[in-house]
């Protein structure tokens, strides 16, 4: 019995690194990576469930209006602004960028997103990460525009303006961040 609950105590330790690890990594990586810093602490509210959508604020305040205003179906949680609801859905169909196979860890924004800096590591897609940041930031942008102005952006409109922060960004700091990540690669 002792044994066991040694054993059980060990597997919720083993579990309860392994997540902060999990978010440790997602941070420092996420810290590196070649993108605006609001896009960073955007990432950062979106990994930690601390972005204000509806479905945060109701619950925390018991006040508003849960349902997304994008299609009044579901909740509007993370998960649904970025990649569940229709309005989501018609961005991404026009993303440069897309990160087939990872539908089904749409429902977990953190999950969703350990997958695709595993693929980064891997194939060393930090381009096509950064791009996917600024994509991310235009689905709230538009969000925003709906929820606050009730104004629609049209797809292309959101997919262009992340291409286009993204290359000035890139622009901007051309030969700096990347470098550190090559020699930071190298020595592994
Ligand atoms: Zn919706």
């Amino acid at each position: 019995m002792k044994e066991k609950n040694q054993r059980d105590s060990m597997t919720r330790n083993e579990a309860r690194t392994s997540y902060e690890e999990t978010i440790s990594k997602s941070w420092k990586v996420l810290w590196k990576q070649n993108v605006n810093q609001k896009l960073k602490v955007f990432m950062w509210k979106s990994l930690h469930g601390a972005l204000p959508v509806r479905e945060l604020i109701f619950n925390r305040t018991k006040q508003g209006n849960p349902m997304c205003a994008g299609c009044g179906e579901r909740e509007e949680t993370i998960e649904h602004m970025m990649f569940q609801c229709k309005k989501a859905k018609e961005i991404w169909k026009m993303a440069p960028v897309q990160w087939e196979g990872l539908e089904h860890l749409t429902g977990c924004f953190m999950k969703w997103w350990s997958a695709i800096l595993e693929a980064q590591e891997s194939r060393g897609e930090a381009v096509q990460v950064n791009v996917t940041i600024n994509i991310l930031w235009q689905i709230w942008k538009a969000r925003n525009e709906r929820e606050f102005n009730q104004k629609e952006r049209e797809p292309h409109k959101a997919i262009e303006k992340a291409q286009k922060e993204w290359r000035e960004f890139e622009e901007a700091n051309k030969g700096m961040e990347p470098r550190k990540i090559t020699q930071e690669t190298e020595v592994q």
